[in-house]
């Protein structure tokens, strides 16, 4: 049973390392930017309020995300453990989560900072091209990452639970690091 939380700058490579460690360890990945994503394909509700946030780059209410994850996080597959990526994103839902947990009686492990240098997360983003991936949007986010995020590096590491990686390396070798974490 592992239950992770990965923490890391947009572009950081979490996305793509989330994915896989899942696929490894046969758990969900939950990002909430793919369900944002899908909502906005799908024109459903949630995409219709959520768009325009992150057209300019900003994080959506709150609102709309904790309902959502609460249901996630209810769903039979997530009873085996779970990884979080792009939640939480502030101290709100930080705080939110760890009630939540505490009701499904559940304890995140590891909370995991992949570290990766603003400098380089930009080249990576501008080549990227998704379409909130614009040199003026991505500014923004890396902003808001560093004002509404990465408060959570201290809120994890003062919960004894903060594990940091180096993403600044070639994917398998963050595979292989962030694998022998959670196996170590
Ligand atoms: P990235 O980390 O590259 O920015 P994500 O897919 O994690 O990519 O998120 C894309 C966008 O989705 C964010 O810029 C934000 O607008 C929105 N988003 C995702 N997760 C959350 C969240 N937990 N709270 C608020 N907004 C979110």
């Amino acid at each position: 049973m592992t239950r992770l939380i990965f923490l890391g700058l947009p572009g950081s490579g979490k996305g793509t390392q989330a994915a896989i460690l899942a696929g490894l360890l046969n758990i969900p990945h939950i990002s909430t930017g793919d369900i944002l994503r899908n909502a906005i394909a799908q024109v459903t509700p949630l995409g219709q309020k959520a768009q325009s946030y992150m057209d300019r780059g900003e994080l959506v209410p709150d609102e709309l995300i904790l309902d959502l994850i609460r249901d996630r996080l209810n769903q039979p597959d997530a009873q085996n453990g779970w990884i979080l990526d792009g939640f939480p994103r502030n101290v709100s839902q930080a705080a939110f989560l760890e009630q939540l947990l505490q009701e499904l009686n559940q304890a995140c492990d590891r909370a995991i900072n992949l570290e990766v240098p603003d400098e380089v997360v930009v080249v990576r983003l501008l080549a990227r091209k998704r379409p909130d991936d614009t040199e003026q949007t991505i500014r923004r986010r890396l902003e808001v990452y560093h004002e509404e995020t990465a408060p959570l590096i201290d809120f994890y590491r003062e919960r004894s639970v903060l594990s940091s990686i180096n993403g600044d390396r070639p994917p398998e070798e963050v595979t292989e690091s962030l694998h022998h974490l959670v196996n170590g």
